[in-house]
């Protein structure tokens, strides 16, 4: 697991995420040399699904999970804060925490390990206890630290993100299997299929799922009364889009996502993205939602076409670079969305209207 470690980290600009989507598209270059890279991980995932070893949070963690944990909570709006590294590196996802009357509802839980900065930082703007978690999605960034919170707290997921956590394999950052024997009671009880309301007042948050996007159980968190939305990865930062084939994500579903919530959400001046190192407007949303249509817009021009995946991929990463300053469009990131484009078009029979 750790010889993966370098192949992240020299992703600049994109998460954890991309090592994982490139290892399951590229059956071809690299991959012999990756294989030889990895043999010892697969040993010891082998030997841990076998139950031979305990999957200790330390083991879970390993290279990301340790080391100095740097993070800062900053206020939003009235009771709403966020917490980030700021650094917008591998695994560097951003929390939302709303101190509410009955206690503090937390938005994700970051890599294995974090629980108690998590808390400390919490406790510098509350007395309160974390009452309620909820977990945007299953990867391991978002919910790694969730049973070194309280065993009485509240976690609530989308649907199926429940049912992916509760998978007894999946790959690493998809983060099953960490809640059975004792941790049983950690699995989210509360779950939704397409909305839920928690609490009122200035203390209301609502949460949306519109289909498959950057997983099968993507979470938008709504807090109207500080006038902000938590996108989470389906909004990880100014950059393509990961879309997680393997935890059922969708990129056609996430285009519709995106439009869902253009056309849903209302009020909202401030966006917190999945793993972007400041907050921003709901313009930067509305110019993501271009950006992503005119992504799908040309690679379904460059089907019709007859053209290559990998010809239409070059061809946007440089139009998009042109038109969205700002952005990183990592030419192996569009490659392979440019990819997924075709297949779900392809599946589906019927191109985007
Ligand atoms: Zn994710
Ligand atoms: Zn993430």
């Amino acid at each position: 697991m750790k010889a993966r470690e370098p192949i992240e980290n020299s992703q600049a600009g994109n998460d954890a995420h991309i090592l994982r989507a490139q290892e399951s598209k590229n059956g071809g270059r690299g991959n012999v040399r990756r294989q030889h890279r990895t043999i010892k991980g697969v040993a010891l995932a082998t030997a841990v699904v076998a139950g031979l070893l305990p999957m200790r949070p330390a083991a879970q963690g390993a290279g990301r999970g340790q080391g100095p944990k740097i993070a800062r909570i900053d206020p939003i709006r009235g009771n709403l804060y966020w917490i980030t590294e700021g650094t917008g590196g591998p695994g560097a996802s951003n929390l939302a925490v709303l101190v509410t009357d009955h206690g503090v509802v937390l938005v994700d839980t970051k890599n294995p390990g974090w629980g108690p900065e998590t808390r400390r930082l919490i406790g510098t703007v509350t007395d309160r206890p974390v009452t309620t978690i909820i977990n945007t999605h299953t990867h391991r960034d978002h919910t790694g630290s969730n049973t070194e919170f309280p065993a009485g707290t509240e976690f609530v997921v989308h649907e199926n993100t429940r049912a992916n956590l509760s998978k007894e394999i999946c790959d690493r950052l998809a983060n099953c299997g960490f809640l059975s024997g004792a941790k049983a009671s950690y699995l989210p009880r509360k779950t939704f299929q397409d909305r839920m309301t928690i609490g009122s007042g200035q203390d209301r948050v609502e949460l949306f799922n519109f289909g498959p996007a950057h997983t099968s159980g993507d979470t938008i968190v709504l807090f109207p009364a500080a006038r902000t939305a938590h996108f989470a990865d389906l909004f990880a930062r100014k950059a393509l889009p990961n879309i997680m084939t393997t935890d059922g994500g969708s990129i056609l579903g996430h285009l519709h996502t995106l439009d869902r919530a253009l056309a849903t959400l209302k009020n909202v001046d401030t966006v917190i993205t999945g793993h972007g190192t400041s907050l921003l407007a709901w313009q930067d949303f509305e110019e993501f939602v271009r950006m992503n249509h005119e992504f799908v817009t040309a690679a379904q021009a460059g089907m019709k076409a007859g053209k290559r995946a990998d010809d239409v991929a070059a061809d946007i990463t440089a139009l998009l670079a042109q038109h969205y300053p700002g952005y990183t469009i990592a030419p192996a990131k569009a490659t392979e969305n440019v990819a997924l484009v075709y297949e779900e078009i392809y599946h589906s029979g019927h191109y985007v209207h």
